[in-house]
């Protein structure tokens, strides 16, 4: 029970990655709430945390949203009352070629990828401060290590979060705080289901481990860098990603 008395916020955390990490840090004795868009599957995912035997709260937040993300944080502290660690996992994808790419699928990966990360930072790290402690993590994406065709919108937004990620750790060093990134490459959710057959096979022949990583292999890295094992390790990009972007 590494994080026993710690509350974890995982972003996201209805389903797929966010839900796997939101399950992980339970086991390990955290309570947890879950910030997502998607009130059925929040609730669903809330009731397999407290059958673990944690305190759970799902709460309706879109992370665009500032006022949202600082209702949602004092929610938090409210029903839960501290904020150790932060997940920001919520993301997606809109793809297109650049020129063929109009401005609302920018605006709106940007918006939920990077803005959602820095409103969420920006709210846990106030109540971090106060605590002199806490633990930071953004989920980014190999894609804005290395980029992708037809996710110009997605790599930048990914890449944002990495430089973010190094800024932030080097404001909030000083102060108990480690602020600190994954990239996972292609995680078999319901994100990745959605790519053709022939594209998935393109990506098994790159991955020099042969297979798509599951959500637990994201979960476990996460765990990782909130763990007191990672005390000492800030403003870094974890990879998980067999092999892929080597
Ligand atoms: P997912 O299954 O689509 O789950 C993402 C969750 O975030 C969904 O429940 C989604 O709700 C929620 N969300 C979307 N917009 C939101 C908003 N504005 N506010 C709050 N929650 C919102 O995705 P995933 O595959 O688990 O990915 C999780 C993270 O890992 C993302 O940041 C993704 O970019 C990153 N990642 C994934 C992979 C991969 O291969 N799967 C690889 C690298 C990085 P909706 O269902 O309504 O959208």
């Amino acid at each position: 029970m590494q994080l026993a008395n710690q509350v974890a916020v995982v972003t996201g955390g209805a389903r797929g990655i966010g839900r796997e990490i939101a399950l992980r840090l339970a086991r390990e004795g955290a309570d947890v709430a879950l910030f997502d868009v998607q009130p059925p599957l929040l609730e669903q995912a809330a009731a397999e945390l407290r059958a673990l035997g944690r305190r759970a709260e799902g709460i309706v937040v879109d992370v665009t949203d500032g006022t949202q993300v600082d209702d949602g944080m004092a929610k938090v502290l409210d029903k839960l009352g501290r904020i150790d660690i932060l997940i920001n996992n919520a993301g997606v994808t809109k793809d297109g070629l650049l020129i063929r790419m109009d401005d609302a699928q920018w605006d709106r990966v940007l918006n939920i990828n990077l803005r959602g990360t820095f409103l969420c930072t920006r709210a846990a790290a106030r109540q971090m401060l106060k605590q002199r402690r806490g633990r930071i993590v953004s989920i980014a994406s190999i894609v804005g290590l290395i980029g992708n065709p037809g996710q110009a919108n997605y790599a930048a937004s990914k890449a944002g979060i990495i430089g973010f990620t190094k800024a932030v750790a080097k404001e909030l060093a000083g102060r108990g705080i480690t602020c600190n990134a994954i990239a996972p490459g292609f995680i078999q959710t319901e994100m990745t289901d959605a790519l053709p057959e022939q594209a998935r096979q393109r990506l098994m022949d790159a991955i020099p481990m042969g297979a798509l990583g599951e959500p637990k292999d994201v979960a476990e890295a996460a765990l990782f860098l909130v763990s007191d094992a990672a005390r000492y390790i800030t403003g870094h990009v974890l990879v998980v990603d067999g092999g892929l972007a080597m």
